[in-house]
Parts: structure tokens; C-alpha cells; sequence
């Protein structure tokens, strides 16, 4: 089915006489009629539904909703695109393990791993997205177990070469986990193009109103975990937690990683979304693939106008040819990328702060990627744990202003942006 259908019917097909919308399956608990019945739903060895800390019937429709859209085999919702991000690296990672990943990641990410994961015994080495293979290759070690990054950075903007990544990551025998929040797959499948697990924070275009947090995970089914067994022992080897099963033996390449997350790590930590909230992500699904052709129509239009405006020193829009990513966009993004635009002011940044300040239309908020426009400076916000070196690493200098483009018309979008520069 083309992805526009499955943005509005995929994942739940009603039975006669069942409701049209996804039911929302408000209970924490599932009833049975026998203590057997509910043993093999514990030991895996029946599907159903048992405790809604682990899986739930409303999550799970939409969960497959964004599995046939990214091309998957296997998804599940998390409570947050952070939850999504940190079970997807533990699920292959624990305590002695490495990660590769991209330097210019989204702040909450580059901190879960460089911070927090660190206390867990898991360390990583950070690569400039656009290293040559040599560089990349040089930044493994014989205990790295994945290489992460985001298809479209946030908010570096960057855009990740993933054919480059995946042959890196599968040359030394571990997966590419790419977050793929910002283009959505509407705008691209990272498995297309080698990636083995997909992440999303779907509070993003995904949800689009700004409404409800929410993340997935989505496995591509592809990555043979069997083959490399010594390296991902937690998948290849049994689970006394579970009697003894062995993911990668019982579920295959398609089904054990999204098994072992939910069934051990969903039991243990407990980062469910709740079924409202996935009931109102799957309203903004809906709509997702006429809404991201108006976000990328919007972003382009600013960015045009914004690489002509003499108060403005540069541009980050990869839709632009000016840009480094232009090359990468055409690539990976035919159809656009995101209504995501960034750019630095000449004045610096005090002109940055003065021009957020004098606009009306634009709300200063820390997000991005729902129907109004917003617009954030990072260096004083998500990423001011930084110093000015880790944010010129990281690809948002201090007058850098991010600017997410909504649903309202160009024009009026523009004309703000004028009236606000002309008080710079
Ligand atoms: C926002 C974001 C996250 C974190 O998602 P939350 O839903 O806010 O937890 C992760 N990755 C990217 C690319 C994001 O934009």
C-alpha cells in the first residue's frame, strides 16, 4: 500500500460491526479464565494481553501502524522519544559496551549517552556525520555493539549518509539505529537504504498538534543477530528471566529484538504510552502525509527568504543548494525534508534574542514540529549544559535561531519574520 493509505488506514482494519476509529483500550488488565491460559502468555508462548505496563491492544495498532510505514517487521510505543531512544540502545548494550554515534545528535540524546549511559558502564565515541569512511571506521572498537544517528539532526540539521553508516556499522558486525523523527518516513525509510532499527519521538510531526509525548521503535527484521551471537549475548544466548528463552532462536531476525524490549525491558522499567495517548498520536498519523508537504512547502519558502535577508549571516535548510547537505537531501529526501529551518543572525547573539522577542506569529517554545511555528535559541535552552566549544561541535553556535515552521500560510509566516529582522 502506498504510505499515504497506511497513514490513514493502516495498522487496525475493523471487523463487521466494530468501531472506525481505534478502539482505546483503557484497562490496565486483561482477564483470563484459567491460571494456564495467563502461564503462557507469560512464558511467551501464546499471544495476548496480560498488563498494560507491557503491551496494550491500542498501542499495539498504532505501533503497527508505524511499523508498515517505516517498512518494519516489529514496533512498539514508548512513553517518549527519549524512553524509545534508551531502550533501543539497552536493548544491545549493558555495562563494558560502545557506542558509535553521530556528534551532531538532538541535545537529550547526546546527554543520555554521553552522560547517563556512561554511568551505566556504557561508553561512546562521537563522529562528525560527514567523517570519511576511514574516520568512521577508526572510531570502533571490539566491544561496539551499535552506531546511532539521526536521519535529520536536531536541531544541527545536519543530514546523516546512512548507506555510509550501515556498511560501517555491518562491516564490523552491529546494527544502524537511526532516529528518524524529522523527516518522518513519509520523507524517508532509513531501511531502504541499510539501517536496522528505526527510533522516533513521535511527539514530533507524528503527533503534529503540539498535543501528546510519545516515541517508537521500529525493527527492520534484516540484522542477522544469530551471526554475530558473541556480540549480543542479551538476544543470543537464554534469558533466565523468561525461561530461559532465547529471543534471536524463538523470534527470529524479525521479531526478537522488539520481543526482548518489551518483554524484559517494558517489565522492568516500565516507559509505556499510555492507549489515549497513542489513541490521539494515531489522529495526528492520520493526516501526517498532507501535513508534511505544507511543513517542507513552509520551511523551504522561510529558508529562501531568510539566505536573502542581509541581517542574516547563513542558512541551515538542506532544501537549499547552498547547503552541504543539499547533495545528501537529494538523496535521501527527493520529497523534502522537514519544516525545520536554522540560521544564525550577523548580529550575534543579542540580535538573536531581540529578533525572538519582536515576533508574533512564531511562539518561543521548546519544540518543534507541530502546526504552529515556533522557534527556539538552543544555546541558551535545550543545549545551555554546553560550552561554547561542545555547541560549535554539536552544530548550534550561540546565535543560532531554529525555527519550525508550521501549518500557517507562507506568507504571513514571512511578513513576521520581516517586521522582526527590521527591529534587529
Ligand atoms: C524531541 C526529540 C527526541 C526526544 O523525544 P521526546 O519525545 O521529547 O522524549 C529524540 N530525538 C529527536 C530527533 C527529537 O527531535
Amino acid at each position: 500500500m502506498n504510505r499515504d493509505t497506511i497513514c490513514v488506514q493502516g495498522g487496525y482494519t475493523p471487523g463487521n460491526g466494530e468501531p472506525r476509529q481505534i478502539p482505546i483500550i483503557q484497562s490496565t488488565t486483561f482477564k483470563y479464565a484459567t491460571s494456564e491460559d495467563m502461564g503462557k502468555l507469560f512464558d511467551l508462548e501464546a499471544d495476548g494481553y496480560f498488563y498494560s505496563r507491557l503491551q496494550n491492544p491500542t498501542c499495539d495498532m498504532v505501533a503497527k501502524k508505524i511499523c508498515e510505514l517505516e517498512g518494519g517487521t516489529a514496533a512498539m510505543l514508548t512513553s517518549s522519544g527519549q524512553a524509545a531512544n534508551f531502550f533501543a540502545l539497552f536493548n544491545l548494550c549493558e555495562a563494558g559496551d560502545h557506542i558509535v554515534a553521530s556528534s551532531t545528535i538532538y541535545g537529550g540524546t547526546f546527554n543520555l549517552i554521553s552522560v547517563t549511559m556512561a554511568k551505566m558502564g556504557i561508553t561512546a565515541t562521537f563522529v562528525d556525520p560527514l567523517c570519511t569512511e576511514e574516520e568512521l571506521n577508526a572510531a570502533f572498537q571490539p566491544n561496539t555493539k551499535v552506531v546511532f544517528g539521526e536521519t535529520i539532526a536536531n536541531p544541527a540539521l545536519t543530514v546523516l549518509d546512512i548507506e555510509k553508516f550501515a556498511k560501517a556499522a555491518h562491516a564490523h558486525g552491529v546494527p544502524l539505529m537511526v532516529d528518524n523523527t524529522f523527516p518522518t518516513p513519509v520523507n524517508c525509510r532509513p531501511f531502504e537504504w541499510g539501517a536496522d532499527i528505526v527510533t522516533h519521538s513521535t511527539t514530533k510531526y507524528m503527533d503534529g498538534h503540539g498535543a501528546v509525548l510519545g516515541g517508537a521503535i521500529v525493527d527492520g527484521g534484516k540484522f542477522d543477530w544469530m551471526a554475530h551471537a558473541e556480540k549480543f549475548p542479551g538476544l543470543c544466548t537464554p534469558d533466565d528471566s523468561y525461561h530461559g528463552i532465547t529471543y534471536a532462536e524463538r523470534f527470529g531476525k524479525e521479531g526478537a529484538f522488539i520481543t526482548k524490549a518489551t518483554a524484559q525491558l517494558m517489565r522492568d522499567f516500565g516507559s509505556m504510552q499510555s492507549p489515549m495517548n497513542a489513541y490521539m498520536l494515531n489522529l495526528g498519523l492520520e493526516s501526517l502525509h498532507v501535513r508534511m508537504q505544507r511543513h517542507c512547502a513552509n520551511g523551504m519558502a522561510v529558508a529562501q527568504f531568510l539566505e536573502n535577508h542581509p541581517k542574516v549571516a547563513y542558512v541551515n535548510y538542506c532544501g537549499l543548494e547552498s547547503s552541504p547537505y543539499h547533495a545528501l537531501a537529494q538523496k535521501y529526501l527527493p520529497n523534502g525534508s522537514c519544516g525545520v529551518v536554522s540560521f544564525g543572525l550577523a548580529g550575534g547573539r543579542q540580535a538573536a534574542s531581540t529578533f525572538m522577542k519582536e515576533l508574533k506569529l512564531a511562539a518561543i517554545e521548546t519544540h518543534v514540529a507541530d502546526a504552529r511555528t515556533c522557534c527556539l535559541n538552543p544555546a541558551s535552552s535545550t543545549h545551555r549544559q554546553m560550552n561554547d566549544e561542545q555547541l560549535a561541535a554539536a552544530g548550534v553556535p550561540a546565535e543560532l535561531v531554529r525555527m519550525s515552521c508550521g501549518l500557517e500560510s507562507a506568507e504571513d509566516l514571512i511578513a513576521d519574520i520581516a517586521q522582526a529582522l527590521d527591529k534587529v
